[in-house]
């Protein structure tokens, strides 16, 4: 049986259709909790931690000075980079001067269309017999949002959704704002600064039957730890077993390896194995589209029927919640994946980026090696994607921005892509010596 054989069909077009005669189940969204004081009061001090990375980098005047607490990419020089693939659509779209109309509810079709089968693969059995719901979302944070309020109202079983610990910072936030319960299972182990694999089957050997369960897909944020190919086929199992639903998030499809087919190995690997997972798309890294908000979120549905079905109920969710999403992202990462030669350069380009990451990676190791810096770095090295969980403490955080001018998040994490030629072997040489 489909998770989704009882989702009813919504009006053809939902402008013009009464909301609340729609559905029954739309109608009664389960209520969010209130969020208790100390988690409240916690989040508000690691927001403004957080907050606090950027603004002590900014007033510190020493030359010297790095900022590896911000999660965008910088080029060799520290600066941000608009790749060439989307300057050259751009320019395309410039040339062919589009008007500024609104986009349909679920966005542009040219661009979900190519999201979908950059994601799932052209020989995707669920794409190639039109299965898959798709809509255009405000970048990542906006398809985990509609996919937490869809299946807070349409998900047949309990809703309650289960994040690695740690996971990204705005998970939880996202979930129970969309109505879902969450709650976590192991994912990282301290003492190795890896993978708790004994850990994550264990929790989710125990979670009830019929949970959701988000995955990271490629580049876990904040660790860089992933399950290798291997782990992930186990991992498949156990959620098959308790008839648990996946829901991947995968913000980081090519940054991790440089290769966007190898990043996208658990999500397909999934889809062959029959399950039914649901997918948040980002293009903010992989194309450097931060601010323009281009994403999709996605389900596998049972066939194209009940794809209609879902995506009428897709269009009820976006609907109210901003009632259309924007246009230019859209269409430049459309031109992209649409023409073959912008692909080729796009697909050159996040390679490069993924690159430079992993040559920063093994530099920093090799000079901390070279430096006799006491412990164990080979996780600087195995880690994946733009962050390095670097086992330094919050102590040795503070003496690195205190003494040094070197700005993190006080867990101890980095984003690799804040490192470049230039700041190298400074910054290697300052952990050695604070580890020291
Ligand atoms: N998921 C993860 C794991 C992320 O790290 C991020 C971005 N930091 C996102 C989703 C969403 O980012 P955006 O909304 O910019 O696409």
């Amino acid at each position: 049986l489909s998770t989704w054989s009882a989702v009813p069909a919504g009006p053809p077009d939902p402008i013009l259709g009464e909301f609340h005669h729609i559905s029954t189940d739309a109608n009664v969204l389960p209520r969010a909790e209130a969020v208790e004081p100390m988690t409240w009061l916690l989040n508000t001090l690691l927001g403004s931690l957080r907050i606090g990375v950027t603004e002590a980098f900014k007033a510190d005047k020493d030359s010297r000075k790095i900022n590896l607490g911000v999660g965008a990419y910088r080029d060799e020089n520290g600066k941000p980079y608009v790749l060439n693939a989307v300057k050259k659509a751009e320019e395309i779209l410039r040339t062919s001067n589009p008007d500024k109309e609104y986009l349909p509810i679920t966005g542009l079709p040219e661009f979900t269309k190519a999201a979908i089968k950059l994601a799932y693969g052209a020989e995707s059995a669920p794409l190639n017999e039109n299965s898959i719901a798709v809509t255009q979302s405000i970048s990542g944070t906006g398809a985990l949002r509609i996919g937490g309020a869809f299946l807070g109202r349409f998900f047949p079983s309990a809703k309650t959704i289960y994040i690695p610990t740690p996971s990204w910072g705005n998970h939880t936030p996202i979930f129970r704002d969309s109505g879902l319960e969450v709650k976590q299972y192991r994912y990282f182990d301290k003492k190795t600064v890896g993978l708790d694999f004994d850990g994550l089957k264990e929790d989710l050997k125990n979670i009830p039957e019929k949970s959701i369960v988000l995955l990271h897909a490629c580049a876990h944020n904040p660790t860089g730890v992933d399950p290798t190919p291997e782990q992930w086929k186990v991992i498949s199992n156990i959620i098959k077993e308790k008839q648990a639903f996946p829901f991947f998030d995968m913000a980081y499809q090519g940054f991790a390896s440089g290769d966007t087919t190898r990043d996208a190995f658990a999500v397909r690997y999934f889809v062959e194995q029959g399950h039914q997972v649901a997918l948040s798309q980002s293009f903010a890294k992989n194309m450097g589209l931060y601010g323009e908000r281009v994403g999709a979120f996605s389900l596998v549905t049972a066939d194209p029927e009940e794809k209609s079905r879902v995506e009428s109920q897709l269009k009820i969710v976006v609907r109210p919640m901003y009632s259309n999403p924007p246009v230019h992202g859209a269409r430049i990462a459309s031109t992209i994946l649409n023409t073959p030669e912008l692909n080729k350069e796009w697909e050159g380009e996040v390679k490069h980026m993924a690159d430079r990451i992993i040559s920063m990676r093994e530099r920093l190791y090799n000079n901390l090696v070279a430096q006799g810096t006491p412990g164990e770095w080979g996780h600087i090295k195995s880690q994946i994607g733009m962050f390095s969980f670097t086992g330094l403490t919050t102590p040795q955080t503070k003496t690195l921005a205190e003494k040094a001018h070197i700005y993190m998040t006080a867990d101890g994490r980095i984003s690799m892509a804040g490192l470049n030629g230039h700041n190298i072997d400074y910054f290697s040489e300052s952990v050695s010596k604070v580890v020291k």
